[in-house]
């Protein structure tokens, strides 16, 4: 007998429970799931092409068409979280010779520049203050001035709390010639959209905010121009992974008898359906109106409090997510403790630039109840009062 390997022993930690406070996720994302859609995440699996699991891709893609109101073929969910869906779209829509403009209001817009630029694709930035959206005039002479071939833009900014209008803006795109690619991970099924009035030729969205789901399938479609710009690339897709041709043809978008491109994340698929299915039994329009209401709601308490909204214009509040400003010398992460302690509800701090200077507050989908706004609101208030802050 040889002499044995050693073998290195188990984890002791496994052999415990895990640790499973229960918390009301108040922060920009992820928001709570409700039980339908716990319940959906925790059926059997099936195989990733039994006809039963592609029939409920199929809906997914229905549903995913009602929350973009688009009737494009290329709609799928890529396997992943938003960042999934940004760099396939960044890489799908993208390649040696192009040119990106970049709107910058936000963690977002500099985040994209980033995959652009990671790509060696040239990159060109427009810039507003957080809390700011773009202009439609600014936005054209961006276009003028460097002349894109995408133009990028957040919808809903998580960082900065905006909202970018964007009626108008892909007509605008088409007339000089780019593509309008749009990022409302943090707005859509929250606040109207649609894709193809508005012509957007690239969105997607998450599952963890306003659909309710867990992370891990992001949603996205391709405009008819954006699928013809990916058909006449001349080089490849850099990602196999990411490559709409293979995504849609495995998400049943080409007529194509479907083939095994990777293992979807089947119970995050069959939670997502059921996300979508909540989504679509309240109606957009009824979602969209709870989410403006939550949102006043929050933003009057807030002032109420004696706190300062980040945005000023009323117009350019993203109702999905609020940043509102630490008062000075308040030590925020104090504040978010006593709410995580006392009331186990979860209030974000600032991202990007504002890190310490906005705490952020997330009311979506599932969350998004006068309720929940008040748990918010009294936590907000108590903690303020323990960190020694008053209005006065
Ligand atoms: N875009 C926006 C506007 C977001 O708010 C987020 C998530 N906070 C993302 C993209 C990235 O999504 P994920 O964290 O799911 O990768």
């Amino acid at each position: 007998v040889g002499k044995m390997t050693s073998i290195s022993p188990p984890p002791e930690c496994l052999f415990k429970p895990m640790n499973f406070p229960h918390k009301v996720l108040m922060g920009p994302g992820p928001s709570n799931c409700p039980p339908r859609v716990l319940g959906a995440n925790a059926l059997p699996l099936l195989g990733h092409m039994h006809p039963e699991f592609l029939l409920i891709m199929d809906e997914v893609k229905a549903g995913i068409k009602y929350i973009f109101q688009t009737n494009n073929e290329w709609t799928v969910c890529v396997s992943g979280s938003g960042h999934a869906a940004m760099e396939t779209a960044c890489l799908n829509l993208l390649e040696p010779g192009d040119t990106a403009l970049v709107g910058i209001n936000g963690f977002w817009g500099e985040r994209f520049a980033d995959m652009v630029d990671r790509q060696g694709i040239d990159v060109k930035t427009m810039y507003r203050p957080m809390g700011e959206v773009f202009t439609f005039d600014e936005i054209e002479e961006a276009l003028k001035k460097h002349k894109p071939t995408l133009l990028f833009l957040t919808h809903g900014e998580s960082s900065g709390s905006t909202l970018q209008p964007l009626e108008g803006v892909g007509t605008l795109c088409h007339k000089y010639n780019c593509l309008l690619l749009v990022d409302s991970v943090a707005a859509c099924g929250g606040v109207p959209m649609f894709m193809d009035k508005w012509e957007i030729d690239a969105l997607y969205t998450g599952s963890q905010k306003v659909l309710s789901s867990p992370p891990g399938a992001s949603p996205i479609s391709f405009s008819d121009r954006a699928k013809e710009k990916v058909k006449k690339r001349v080089t490849r897709v850099r990602s196999f992974n990411f490559d709409m041709n293979h995504l849609a043809n495995y998400w049943g978008c080409d007529g194509d008898v479907r083939r095994y491109h990777h293992t979807s994340p089947i119970s995050t698929i069959y939670a997502i359906r059921e996300g979508l299915a909540r989504l679509a039994e309240q109606g957009l329009e009824e979602s969209w109106k709870v989410h403006k209401q939550c949102a006043e709601l929050l933003q009057e308490g807030l002032e109420k409090i004696g706190l300062e909204l980040l945005v000023k214009n009323k117009s350019s509040r993203n109702p999905c997510v609020t940043a509102v400003k630490v008062p000075d010398g308040v030590d925020w992460k104090a504040v978010t403790e006593y709410a995580m302690k006392t009331y186990r509800v979860e209030i974000s701090g600032g991202l990007g630039a504002l890190v310490g200077k906005v705490w952020r507050i997330g009311v979506m989908g599932y969350n998004c109840t006068p309720d929940n706004v008040s748990l918010v609101l009294r936590a907000l208030d108590e903690g303020l009062k323990t960190a020694g802050y008053s209005k006065l």
